[in-house]
């Protein structure tokens, strides 16, 4: 871990309010000190909306002119909820909620349900797909899953848009929506969804907001409660507000005007939830005095990231396009984007695997790496193919890390200690505060080694092993800390709720990629049908989906990789096309009509006049071995599931696997990993062991083939799991210089 890390997790806190202003621009200042009345910045991508209302927060906190526990920041997911906090704690502010308004709906109608109904706040639903097929097959209709997909989706509509079920089929003929069924019998499942819920004592996700909507509507004690406690609000992502959210704002601002609002028209991408920039775009009409700010200077990506964004937004057409804001960006030169096809999935996913690895081998950390698809399923193959190149990975958002189970057991643990201190028996011999952290934790079952595979077990131990990390930066950065020490820092973290970075390159879809930002982004699956979206048909979900482009290609500030594959399996046919958003853009394709494409043609990139490394039109990946159409080994069947395809069978068709084989092979494969200090998986996943003890190779060539083997992992492990497979025993003598991933 090098200084600059540490600084940047335990960074100097500003020593006056006015210091607090130094790290914002001329505009950016001027939303920082309009700290009442109505505020509304209109700004694109990367140009620091979220840090100057974060500055302006953080501020106004400072000088004594906002009372922190009277602002309420309004932010979109739970994720940017928490690092608002995390970086208003930085800037020195503490006590301000920083929420998303399902979470503040939630806290008020908890807090607010015994008085205004009575009795406890009914179940909160997990999950609506169960309920809405109940309620179809009570309708004597049997759909199935994207058909359910569709009818919950066009429920939850429904439900933002406050559009009862008897009101429903006049909305969709109003707002000339297409909807998934016939609007009469959706009206119908949506009714008796509304009934098997009151039957059931169970609320959902937007009844959190309808519920708190109603009552500070009709309990005017109680909104006066609220208005009371709340004086003023911020909301981050103003575009993608949707009418329910506003009229919960509405309520909660009442007849006063503290109101700053952040957003851009060219990341609208919650439409399909009812969503619309109009708030955005028509604030100063409902404003008059509105301060209204307009930011342009890009300080997140490179001049060429920048150019393929304002490329893209120059042939979006809309409502939104029409607001469209042309960056500048402020950054050094960098890389051109990287344009790359491949023939199938798994070669895109490897390919991407091993880019990932050697940014990371040239210095990039693994934690400012991202790889974003458009739906999550999309996953799979590329948590696979991280994990056979040795690549830590995370799927899930850092934020309520505190709230973690295990992390509120470990939280308590290292309390007890402290306050024993010297006391405690557990403690002797363990020197420094992270040897003492992992000596609490150990009482916890946790082990410096990771559990095999992946699941519940792993992923409690990462969120131990997070801590532990923190433990060691905490010591870095400050040098001759207790536990005591630590103890209040995590108490401090838990109640801003600033997560300790988790490590390891995300996995996430574009659309939960909103408002972030990482050093490389790889942009993956870019296929008409993938991006847009099969089901996106009209022009507007088409320009949509152009948007979400936009929001992915603006998460990178230096890196960015934009692929595709041609055929979902190896072996498959030929049949995709690359997404026509990159038409005009991407070096040799020609531009699609409308607006003149910004980009050059002809296979050169303009601005160097270089080719990109992997230029579109030729197949990127350089495999040592062709690929066949997998088969599944016993029944023959085509096999198009990555996890499949490294049995090498159907997950249902008998196994013929030696277990004694495998297991040995289990008992290597740990060794070696604690060997490495590295994850289990990183040797080979299970998946790939289970392969190796069906096929029981003998020679090199046969095991080579093994799906997650490969020339690489042959040349580092071949000969120990060759002579496990011929029963002998591998010694466990370390070897040198081969601590590398
Ligand atoms: P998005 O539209 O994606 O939400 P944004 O407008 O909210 O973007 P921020 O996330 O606030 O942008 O800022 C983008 C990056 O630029 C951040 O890393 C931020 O710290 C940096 N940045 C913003 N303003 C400045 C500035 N004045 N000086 C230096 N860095 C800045
Ligand atoms: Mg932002």
């Amino acid at each position: 871990m090098t200084a600059a890390t540490h600084s940047t997790l335990f960074p100097q806190v500003p020593e006056t309010p006015d210091a607090v202003l130094d790290g914002l621009d001329p505009e950016q200042r001027e939303v920082a000190l309009a700290l009442h009345g109505p505020v509304c910045v209109l700004a694109g991508a990367g140009t620091g909306k979220t840090r100057a209302i974060t500055h302006r927060i953080a501020y106004g906190v400072r000088a004594g002119i906002l009372q922190p526990a009277t602002i309420l920041a309004v932010t979109f997911t739970n994720r940017a909820a928490g690092e608002m906090r995390g970086r208003l704690r930085q800037l020195g502010a503490t006590g301000v909620q920083a929420r998303t308004f399902h979470s503040a709906a939630l806290r008020q109608l908890q807090y607010f349900w015994p008085k205004a109904v009575g009795g406890e706040l009914p179940r909160l639903l997990e999950r609506k797909v169960q309920l809405v097929a109940e309620a179809a097959a009570r309708c004597e209709l049997r759909l199935d899953r994207n058909e359910l997909r569709d009818v919950t989706s066009e429920i939850e509509w429904a439900k933002v848009t406050q559009t009862v079920p008897a009101d429903y089929p006049a909305a969709v003929a109003k707002t000339q929506r297409d909807a998934p069924r016939d609007p009469a019998v959706l009206s119908q499942i949506y009714s008796t969804y509304e009934q098997l819920k009151r039957d059931r004592s169970v609320i959902d996700f937007e009844d959190v907001l309808l519920l708190t909507v109603g009552i500070l509507q009709d309990r005017h004690d109680i909104a006066d409660h609220v208005r009371g406690q709340y004086q003023h609000f911020v909301v981050d992502e103003y575009q993608d507000v949707s009418p329910l959210q506003q009229r919960l704002l509405d309520l909660w601002v009442g007849d006063r005007d503290n109101l700053c609002v952040v957003g851009d028209a060219s990341q609208t991408i919650y439409s399909f939830t009812g969503a619309t920039p109009d708030h955005l775009l028509n604030f100063r009409t409902r404003h008059p005095g509105a301060t209204v700010v307009k930011l342009v200077r890009d300080y997140r990506s490179t001049p060429q990231v920048v150019h393929l964004a304002n490329g893209l937004l120059s042939q979006a057409r809309g409502k939104a396009a029409d607001h469209r804001l042309e960056l500048v960006s402020q950054r050094d030169k960098g890389p051109e984007p990287v344009y790359a096809e491949y023939p199938d999935e798994p070669h895109e996913a490897e390919a991407t695997a091993r880019r990932i690895r050697d940014l990371i081998a040239a210095g990039v950390p693994a934690g400012e790496i991202a790889v974003l698809y458009r739906v999550n399923s999309q996953s799979e193959v590329y948590e696979q193919a991280l994990a056979d190149a040795g690549v830590a990975y995370q799927l899930r958002g850092a934020e309520r890390f505190f709230e973690r189970a295990e992390v509120r057991e470990a939280g308590t643990a290292l309390r007890g200690a402290a306050r024993a201190g010297r006391n405690d028996s557990l403690l002797d011999g363990a020197e420094g505060l992270p040897s003492q952290v992992r000596a609490v934790l150990s009482t916890k079952g946790w082990t410096t080694r990771p559990p095999a595979g992946s699941g519940a077990v792993r992923d409690r131990w990462e969120s131990l092993a997070a801590l532990v990390r923190l433990a060691e930066d905490f010591e870095a950065a400050k040098p001759g800390a207790t536990l005591t020490d630590l103890v209040r820092e995590l108490d401090e973290r838990a109640a801003a709720q600033h997560a300790p970075t988790v490590q390891g390159v995300t996995l996430a879809s574009l659309h939960s990629a909103k408002g972030l930002e990482w050093d490389a982004v790889f942009l993956v699956g870019l296929t008409e049908g993938m991006m847009p979206i099969a089901y996106a048909k009209t022009d507007e979900q088409v320009e949509e989906e152009r948007r979400l482009l936009y929001v992915g290609v603006t998460r990178a500030r230096l890196h960015l990789s934009l692929s595709w594959s041609l055929a979902r399996s190896p072996g498959g046919r030929a049949s995709r096309r690359p997404t026509r958003f990159l038409n005009g853009l991407r070096p040799g394709s020609a531009a699609l009509g409308a607006r003149g494409g910004a980009g050059g043609g002809g296979g050169i990139d303009r601005g160097t006049g270089r080719a990109p490394a992997a230029a579109a039109g030729r197949t990127e990946a350089v495999e040592p071995r062709t690929r066949q159409t997998a088969r599944c080994r016993v029944c023959r069947r085509p096999l198009t599931d990555a996890g499949e395809m490294k049995l090498m069978r159907c997950e249902e068709c008998p196994s013929d696997m030696d277990e004694a084989l495998y297991g040995r092979l289990l008992d290597w494969r740990a060794g070696q990993a604690a060997r490495l200090s590295q994850p289990d998986y990183c040797v080979f996943t299970e998946k790939t062991l289970m392969a190796i003890a069906e096929a029981v190779p003998s020679t090199e060539g046969e095991l080579v083939v093994i799906a997650g083997v490969g020339n690489r992992k042959l040349t580092r492990f071949g000969a120990d799991v060759l002579a496990i497979c011929a029963g002998e025993t591998v010694g466990e003598e370390p070897e040198e210089g081969d601590g590398e991933g």
